[in-house]
């Protein structure tokens, strides 16, 4: 134990962060979290227990832990002599404590770990147990909530334990299979093979304050490396930047991270334990692409395109943090490609739209010129894009449809983001997007800039604010190519189609959202009260549609922007 080592005697223990004398109670009234320092305290399975689920809501697991030895093994002392040990010394039959709880009254299937037992080694013991927790929720349909502390694989069991990271992590690829939500809970320390398998194969990763993650540990690195390592090196903080858990959660928030979490997912309608039922079709929307009446704009004069494009670039046009802040409510924010990168030019992460559960992801810019710098002005990296395919595929998976919010003057051109594959992450977008069997609505609420636009809008319905432009190309790209002069900008603004009404009447877009007068920056809570109503408008019928035709009417929607319609383009402008 880091922290609580009882050697002042019961009623006090030093903390391990500031070695602060404290009173046991009072420590553990704030949940053995050092109230000077904030140091988190390493927790034995029991008080973890207490501490997330219901009370009296745990019930464990019938299954006994089996007495294994299975390669005799010993070291100074023989493998079952420490088991006694590390039996007498925790009151725990093994190093992992598995049941059913509720959270938050959502039911659950938990394990959860317990370094003090032989370093909360994984051994089949261990792995078996786990399995087990796994299976019931699988039983019982509901998620797997894990609590991983440990320092790896238990080597007194040999490969057998190397092989309880393939058995654990084919029961998490069941619970995946059936759209069930997995979720991890990263404690200090979470090592080698649990690290490498259920503590990040879940959906979920949450890290711990104060919890460190990695496949090697710090001593072996230094020792093949011959570096010092860099300050804070698989702290929760390194682990977040790199895009490798969704969140950090201090202790004292975690319970109520768990109840939403848990609360989104049993919203979802999950599709895979759905049998696929033919449904009646309803009849296709009546309103081909080209021929759409026009949405009904006031009566104001169409504006200059140029004028168009000024607006959607203004500093002070809403964003999408501010739109999941004023339209949305209850925006928790999951990080992360889990590749090695957190894109801050993408946000994403389950909200609530009017009560419906739903995933968000959309660009995010920012007012100031430091939240531009810091936001890399809303140009997407491939680890960008790629959390929003991890994201959408989440939400797929628990059948929760999928709202973007496009504001991007394109993707992250740098020679980073070209080294790292940005056009592949890209690609990729697009077409798991056009098989991604939820309901999905873009709305362009800015910059539709390009690719890296449509990487997050090939959408069953497409929506765009009246004052938004949406382009395969930025007007000065385009004066810059086909004219003499860069300075041709406004000219190739009107050239290029790329407001909203010219959108509509080319069925790239299907609605328009009208904005406040004289722009969305004006009157930032009437733009997101009518972009609301315009999402949920166009969501809800789409809620009831089977997946598989879904997904159809989708690629036939872009299907007709064919060579075939050209005709049809030209006669409606
Ligand atoms: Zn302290």
């Amino acid at each position: 134990m880091t922290a609580t080592a009882p050697r002042e005697g019961e009623l006090w223990s030093r903390c391990a962060g500031c070695a602060s004398l404290l009173y046991r109670k009072r420590l553990r009234r704030n949940l053995d979290v050092c109230p000077e320092c904030g140091e988190h305290a390493r927790l034995a399975a029991p008080e973890r227990l207490r501490q997330l689920v219901d009370p009296e809501s745990f019930t464990p697991l019938p299954d006994r832990a089996a007495e294994v030895d299975p390669i005799d093994f010993v070291d100074v002392l023989s493998y079952p002599h420490r088991l006694s040990a590390a039996r007498a010394g925790t009151g725990l039959a093994e190093a992992v404590v598995c049941g059913t709880a509720t959270i938050g009254r959502h039911p659950c299937a938990l394990a959860v770990m317990d370094f003090r037992f032989l370093g909360g080694s994984l051994g089949a013991a261990v792995g078996e147990l786990i399995t087990r927790a796994a299976e019931r929720a699988l039983e019982d349909a509901v998620p797997l909530v894990l609590v991983t502390a440990s320092g790896g694989a238990r080597m007194q069991e040999g490969a057998l334990s190397l092989m309880q990271m393939a058995t654990v992590s084919q029961a998490i690829a069941a619970l995946r299979e059936a759209g069930l939500l997995t979720v991890s809970v990263l404690t200090d320390p979470t090592y080698g093979g649990v690290a490498a398998s259920f503590a990040t194969n879940t959906d979920l990763v949450l890290a711990e304050s104060g919890a460190r993650m990695g496949f090697a540990g710090p001593r072996v690195i230094r020792q093949v490396t011959g570096r010092e390592l860099p300050e804070g090196f698989q702290t929760a903080a390194f682990l977040l930047r790199h895009g490798q858990v969704d969140m950090v959660v201090p202790r004292h928030a975690l319970r109520g991270r768990l109840v939403a979490l848990l609360a989104a997912a049993r919203a979802g309608r999950r599709p895979a334990l759905r049998p696929a039922v033919p449904r009646q079709e309803p009849a296709p929307a009546a309103r081909p692409a080209a021929v759409a009446d026009p949405p009904v704009v006031d009566a104001a004069p169409p504006a200059d395109a140029w004028e168009t494009v000024r607006l959607a670039r203004h500093p002070g046009r809403p964003t999408t943090l501010d739109y999941l802040d004023t339209a949305f409510e209850g925006f928790v924010e999951l990080h992360g490609d889990r590749l090695g990168g957190d894109c801050p030019a993408v946000v994403g992460g389950l909200a609530r739209l009017d009560g419906r559960h739903l995933m968000v992801i959309g660009h995010q810019k920012g007012h100031t010129t430091g939240e531009l710098v810091a936001r890399n002005f809303g140009m997407a990296s491939p680890a960008g894009h790629r959390k929003a395919l991890r994201l959408m595929r989440l939400a797929a998976r628990l059948g929760l449809p999928v709202v973007t919010l496009v504001d991007t003057p394109g993707a992250d051109p740098g020679v980073r983001a070209e080294e790292q594959g940005q056009a592949a992450a890209i690609a990729e977008n697009i077409l798991s997007l056009s098989m991604l069997p939820t309901p999905v609505v873009a709305v362009i609420t800015g910059e539709g800039g390009s690719g890296g636009a449509l990487a997050l809008a090939v959408a069953d319905r497409v929506l765009m604010l009246q004052h938004a432009v949406y382009s395969v190309i930025s007007p000065e790209g385009c004066a810059a190519i086909l004219w003499p002069d860069r300075g041709a900008a406004p000219q190739a603004a009107r050239a290029l189609r790329l407001t909203a009404p010219d959108l509509c009447r080319l069925g790239v877009v299907d609605d328009l959202v009208p904005e406040p007068v004289p722009a969305a920056h004006h009157d930032p809570e009437a733009a997101a009260r009518a972009l609301r109503e315009a999402v949920l408008a166009h969501l809800l019928p789409l809620l009831d549609v089977p997946p598989a035709t879904l997904v159809r009417r989708r690629r036939q929607r872009f299907r007709r922007f064919g060579a075939a319609r050209a005709g049809t383009r030209a006669g409606a402008r």
